[in-house]
């Protein structure tokens, strides 16, 4: 696998969280030491790396032998050290919590069997719709990766607009390497975690999506189940279905992300009305130019 340069911020003040920056080593792979990096300890991680992760359970039964060589050639790039066990079992992928230079990640393999899922036309019009995969092959295998890269990419756009996000370190095929967002113990849901201040993660949210904005993308399956909550900080996750505001039903999917997040802040006692959150969304948006929003 081709290594990955590292992603710098393009500006240093617009980062939200300098403490986590640490992070970046990661995502150039192998190791600092790769004088040393021999032939035999790279395959001695695949190996391992693979046989952690057939000691997994998931409810779509084993792991494929591609699954398991994905995961293999992470081991061996570099960008995977340990799996441990599963944080989340859903409808279209596996999340597991791994090890890479001793930090904590968060390991998402899309079911390369959930073949079904693409069927579905309202599954398909996300990627469809998107310039950046309109030459892919539309078989549900293919898709299935084109997914997960879709998700890799939309996360290092929101990365490079400074959104708050998991960092993505690597991805293959249909594996994604990311960084655990809680590093003890995977941090929760919105929906589940305890918080103090409703009024201020609605305005952290609000301004998270308007960065996204500006970035050219919508999320477009926002909502209390993908935004994790860590130290009062709401990290936005799982975007493989954002497209790019050329998509044509970005303004739709724009204004059902609002809604679903001004419906579940309203429960909590929050003020907010989803046409002034739109308007909030759109404003800094400068056309040609990325303009920074605080
Ligand atoms: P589902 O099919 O259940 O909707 P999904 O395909 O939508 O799953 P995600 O929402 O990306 O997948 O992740 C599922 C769960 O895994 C999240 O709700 C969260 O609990 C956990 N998770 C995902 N990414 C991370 C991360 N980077 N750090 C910590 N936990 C994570
Ligand atoms: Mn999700």
């Amino acid at each position: 696998m081709a290594k990955r340069s590292v992603l710098t911020l393009v500006s240093e003040d617009a980062s939200q969280d300098a403490e986590r920056g640490d992070y970046d080593d990661l995502a150039t792979g192998e190791n600092n030491d790769s004088e040393e990096f021999d032939l035999e300890r790279k395959s001695r991680r695949a190996e391992t790396v693979k046989k952690d992760l057939q000691m997994q359970k998931t409810e779509g039964g084993v792991f494929s032998r591609e699954t398991l060589e994905n995961v293999a050639k992470l081991g061996v790039g570099g960008y995977i050290d340990r799996i441990m066990g599963p944080i989340s079992t859903g409808k279209e992928a596996d999340v597991f919590l791994g090890e890479l230079k001793g930090k904590k990640i968060a390991i998402k393999i899309f079911r390369l069997a959930s073949a079904s899922y693409f069927r579905n036309p309202t599954v398909l019009q996300y990627i469809i719709g998107d310039e950046r995969f309109k030459k892919i092959k539309q078989t549900p295998h293919d898709l299935i990766k084109s997914w997960a890269l879709k998700e890799f990419r939309n996360l290092k756009k929101a990365e490079e607009g400074h959104v708050r996000v998991p960092k993505p370190i690597a991805i293959e095929k249909n594996v994604l390497v990311m960084e655990c967002i809680g590093q003890d113990k995977p941090a929760l849901q919105l929906l589940k975690a305890r918080v103090d201040d409703y009024g201020k993660v609605f305005t952290d949210i609000v301004s998270q999506m308007a960065r996204m904005y500006q970035a050219d993308m919508v999320h477009a399956d926002l909502s209390e189940y993908n935004i994790l909550m860590l130290e009062e900080k709401p990290y936005i996750i799982d975007y493989a279905q954002g497209v790019l505001l050329s998509h044509p039903k970005a303004e739709e999917f724009l204004e059902r992300d609002v809604r679903n997040i001004c419906t579940f802040f309203r429960k909590k006692g929050v003020d907010c009305e989803p046409d002034d959150v739109l308007k909030k969304v759109k404003e800094k948006k400068v056309k040609g130019r990325v303009k920074r929003v605080n």
